[in-house]
């Protein structure tokens, strides 16, 4: 019996018994499939389920989605984290629209065309909708593969890469590649976990190789171990009157896109000096720093942001940049903004609704 074989056969019939039921399972519709993948790219289907809801139901084509602004579907996105991903969402409908007359193109070399659509994300549409036979490997394949074969090369390593590709490949059931797919990711996702994994559950325990050998918490093998970077991010918060100053991000970094307050960024911690030093060097002297807000942490995969707001009065007669946008409170919910702004405006917008004082600026 070949490996392909006992492979599928023990796990189908367990994916059938056992997989969550998820909206996403109802349905072959590539659109559809493709916004659960793409949203659950480093998210926990929890977390992922509410925001699949929302936007199926305002945007339940890809025709509407093509057509939406892309702040809508950032502040859609919003506390989803990777930004990036929203955006070229909105640019891989407007190519399926556009180039595709809105049918999602059906081999997985056309899907990789799309903007934002890498190996897994073409690999599951491909065999989930089309039937295609195309393995995908995640981070649950790799884990179970590398735990029930016994194979210790790390998986972010191109051999690495390679070898399980090619396992994959080989174990997919071809006449049922999306399930195949489909169960192997769950079977990571809820029995072969990384913390204790529940092998009493598992299909796959008579055949593996970490179990049998007491290795499933060596498995799978990671070569390296990303480095966090530390940011200071100084926001300024300018009283204005009911108004406040956000700017949006442009340049390459993160959270593209989504509105925040100005901001000087610093290499270490600032003191109130130091920043009363900056503010000078980079809009003129005279600013008087008002306040400090509670410093506040945000992890990001690979940066640790330390953010402290500060209020600022800036000098008479300073005209602010122009990418400084003056936004009425009363507005500034339907700007997309991170999660750490979102937290600073919750918490501090019932003293800002109440800020009399007239505009400075
Ligand atoms: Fe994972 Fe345990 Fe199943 Fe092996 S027996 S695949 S370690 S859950």
């Amino acid at each position: 019996m070949s490996s392909r074989s006992w492979f599928s056969k023990l796990l189908l019939p367990w994916y059938h018994e056992n997989h969550r039921a998820l909206p996403w399972r109802e349905t072959k519709d590539p659109y559809r499939i493709w916004l659960s993948e793409v949203m659950l790219q480093q998210t926990r289907v929890d977390q992922g389920l509410g925001y699949y809801l929302r936007f199926t139901q305002r945007w339940p084509t890809v025709e509407k989605l093509a057509a939406a602004h892309e702040n809508e579907v950032l502040k859609e996105w919003q506390g989803l984290g990777y930004y990036s991903r929203a955006r070229n969402l909105l640019k891989a409908a407007q190519q399926v629209v556009v180039g595709h007359g809105g049918k999602f193109p059906d081999e997985h070399a056309d899907l990789l065309k799309l903007k934002g659509v890498g190996e897994y994300t073409a690999a599951a549409i491909a065999s989930i909708c089309f039937h295609r036979p195309t393995a995908v490997v995640d981070g649950n394949v790799y884990r179970v593969l590398a735990r029930v074969f016994g194979i210790a090369i790390p998986i972010d390593s191109t051999a690495g890469r390679k070898q399980f590709k090619e396992l994959a490949m080989k174990l997919l059931d071809a006449k049922h590649p999306g399930d195949h797919n489909q169960a192997v990711m769950e079977l990571g996702a809820t029995v072969c976990t990384p913390k204790s994994p529940d092998c009493m559950r598992c299909p796959l325990q008579a055949k593996c190789a970490a179990f049998a050998t007491g290795t499933i918490s060596l498995l799978p093998v990671k070569q390296s171990k990303t480095k966090t970077r530390d940011r200071f991010f100084n926001y300024l918060h300018i009283p204005a009157g009911k108004d406040i100053y956000m700017q949006q991000r442009t340049s390459k970094d993160i959270w593209t896109g989504l509105y925040e307050l100005p901001l000087i960024e610093s290499g270490k911690p600032m003191t109130k000096r130091a920043l009363e030093t900056a503010l000078g060097k980079a809009f003129g002297p005279d600013w008087c720093i008002v306040g400090q807000h509670e410093a506040a942490r945000h992890v990001l995969s690979h940066q640790l942001i330390h953010a402290i707001f500060w209020s600022v009065v800036p000098p008479k007669n300073f005209t602010p940049p122009k990418e400084w946008e003056r936004v009425p409170l009363m507005k500034l919910d339907k700007l997309a903004v991170p999660r750490l702004i979102e937290r600073w405006i919750a918490s501090a917008l019932p003293s800002l609704s109440s800020q009399t004082q007239p505009p400075k600026l």
